[in-house]
């Protein structure tokens, strides 16, 4: 029977959802990886309350993934993000080189010119997903 959340405040969107586990344990304090429907963002949601038992999940309920359970579903969707990312960039005009090194992703901005505008790392540490800028790297 799957577990949902009712409006649910999401943290990438800022705006309430329905969530929803289908299998397994819904617990408040564990992390759960989702993809907003709002911002097509990947994001990490920790339940502050006990979850619902329902027949069959609310229409359009966004599904959960179990962070520390679900560590391959968690890197596929680790990937995805840096893939939007890296998009959205290459439409603002940057050019991005990415590199893999194990779980972390290595996101390398750079302008017409050539010059490195920016550095990002991406990594799924501790069952939450991000993508931050890191300044302080040797050229
Ligand atoms: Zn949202």
């Amino acid at each position: 029977m799957p577990a949902v959340l009712k409006h649910s405040a999401c943290p990438s969107c800022g705006h309430r959802h329905h969530f929803t586990l289908p299998t397994g344990d819904l617990s408040p304090g564990h992390d759960y990886a989702y993809v907003c429907p709002e911002t097509g963002a990947l994001a990490s949601l920790r339940p502050q309350s006990l979850p619902e038992a329902y027949h069959s999940a609310p229409q359009g309920a966004v599904q959960l993934t179990p962070a520390d359970q679900g560590v391959t579903a968690v890197l596929d969707a680790l990937g995805q993000a840096v893939d939007r990312f890296c998009a959205q960039l290459s439409r603002e005009g940057y050019m991005v080189d990415r590199e893999r090194a194990g779980d972390l992703h290595l996101i390398l901005v750079r302008d017409w010119d050539g010059e490195v505008v920016g550095r990002y790392i991406a990594s799924a540490a501790a069952g939450r997903i991000w993508i931050e800028e890191f300044q302080n790297v040797a050229p």
